[in-house]
């Protein structure tokens, strides 16, 4: 082995050892940033591995595809909203899928009739991964952006179709495994596998795309580990396997905190059809003034936040802050309970509430934050509907039964800090907005919170 491929195993031996610490650092709010610091200088360390160990063949491509990458990157990083971050992440793995598929492409044109049977099964395996994860992804933000129609696209039969879909670019793979030089069947295979990433995606509503998401991260990532042995770079066998299978384990955790199947995400079609189910809600939904709420904050010991959606939509991350700092600085007690799946991405409410500098040590996970309830005196629901919805706990025919909560509604008292009568995500009606504890403090969550701050000043 020359001096040079010793430097890239090496460079490649410290580039996995980072990637490994950065998931560690990225699997807690507080640790995140370092985490993301690791996982960038291991893939530098990576890069420069390469470049200086591989044989190049030209620099011009390389520097071409450098500078419109890092133009595209800085782009995204910069001037992409907050809001936007899923569908930024969907388009960053269509990207990444690419890559895979077209480095396949690339090495089928040099090598296909050479390699041996276990390289062209991990070509067929990156190819179909590749491909399809390419054009799921773009339909994924499409539908996240709203360029796309966002409800799920089904129609009779689709499972059917779908399956022989797969059945056919998995059949083409094969006949290329014992073909080599079937040139036909391997581009059928891609076009195939690319037609395949479109029907698995568009049965699926725009809502549940994030569990979506976080599977074609994990489709893109096997897709660079089988990338790896063709290319015989173990760099991207270990660092795509990482990819792999925490994409697939942050799948299963998205489902398991919405108490829902993988198979019902996948197929289900969420959103399209409201099941049958039943709802405890009923009666009337009482009003509180502004003046009221401020006054009750002003005076209780203990307050919960509990932020969902509706908070990322209307930015209120900063105003949230600046009210709880109100509150604090009188001597009361702020927490903020966090659901797991509150908002539409996992983490969305961990990612604005530090983008607004709130402290980590006020941030409570919702198994730490439901025992405080009982004697919590006022809980603020801020834009969040279904992570708080009583029927999840108390009605089993209720569509999202068994989906844990944040139980709000054991505080003294609740206030609910939303638009109107909107429902949330699952579209159910929610009981707790009907209960004698709770009102109702209608308006645009930003715009509410600030006049509460005042409010909170006046008192
Ligand atoms: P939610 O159930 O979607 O409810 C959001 C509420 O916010 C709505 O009731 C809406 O009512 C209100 N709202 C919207 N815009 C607002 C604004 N500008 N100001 C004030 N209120 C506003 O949200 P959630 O409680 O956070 O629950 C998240 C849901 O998404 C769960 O069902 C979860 O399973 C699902 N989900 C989450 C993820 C994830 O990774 N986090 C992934 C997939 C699915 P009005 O229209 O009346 O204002």
């Amino acid at each position: 082995m020359s001096l040079t491929s010793y430097f890239m195993e090496a460079t490649y031996l410290i580039a996995s050892i980072l990637f490994i610490f950065a998931l560690k650092g990225m699997s807690h709010p507080e640790t995140a940033r370092r985490g993301m610091f690791l996982a960038e200088g291991g893939m530098f360390a990576a890069i420069v591995g390469t470049l200086i160990g591989a044989h190049i063949v030209t620099w011009v491509w390389i520097i071409v595809g450098l500078l419109v990458g890092s133009i595209i990157g800085a782009w995204m990083a910069i001037w992409v909203p907050m809001t936007a971050m899923p569908q930024r992440t969907a388009l960053s793995h269509a990207f990444g899928a690419l890559a895979a598929a077209l480095v396949g492409i690339g090495e089928f044109i040099a090598h296909g009739t050479e390699m041996g049977g276990v390289t062209r099964g991990a070509l067929g395996f990156e190819i179909m991964l590749g491909s399809l994860t390419t054009t799921g992804s773009l339909i994924a933000a499409g539908k996240l952006q709203g360029i796309i129609y966002g409800k799920p696209v089904q129609f009779r039969g689709q499972n059917i179709i779908n399956l022989g879909t797969f059945l056919i670019m998995v059949g083409l793979a094969g006949f290329f495994w014992i073909h080599p030089d079937a040139v036909i069947a391997f581009y059928s295979m891609l076009g195939v596998a690319f037609v395949f990433g479109v029907l698995l995606v568009i049965p699926i509503g725009s809502a549940d795309m994030p569990v979506v998401m976080s599977l074609l991260n994990s489709y893109a990532g096997l897709a660079s580990a089988a990338t790896g042995f063709v290319l015989g770079n173990n760099v991207l066998i270990i660092a795509g396997t990482l990819d792999g299978f925490s994409g697939f384990i942050l799948s299963v955790l998205m489902c398991k905190a919405m108490n829902r199947s993988m198979t019902n995400v996948l197929f289900g079609g969420f959103g399209a059809v409201i099941a049958e189910s039943t709802s405890n809600a009923g009666g009337v939904m009482r009003e509180i003034s502004l003046d009221d709420a401020a006054m009750q904050l002003a005076f209780a010991n203990q307050v919960v936040f509990v932020p969902g959606y509706g908070l990322a939509t209307a930015q209120a991350q900063h105003a949230v802050r600046e009210l709880a700092e109100l509150l604090e600085e009188r001597g009361v007690t702020v927490r903020f309970g966090i659901h797991p799946v509150a908002g539409r991405m996992p983490g969305h409410m961990n990612v604005l509430l530090a983008e607004a500098n709130v402290p980590y040590s006020s941030l409570y996970e919702m198994d730490q934050i439901n025992p405080e309830l009982p004697q919590t005196d006022v809980a603020v629901v801020i834009g969040a509907n279904d992570v708080v919805n009583p029927d999840a706990r108390d009605n089993p025919k209720s569509l999202i039964a068994g989906m844990p909560i944040i139980e709000v509604d054991r505080a003294k008292s609740v206030i609910v800090l939303k638009r109107g009568q909107g429902r949330g995500f699952s579209g159910l009606e929610n009981p707790l907005f009907f209960k004698p504890c709770t009102s109702m403090l209608y308006g645009d969550a930003k715009s509410s919170l600030t006049h509460l701050a005042q409010a909170v000043q006046h008192v």
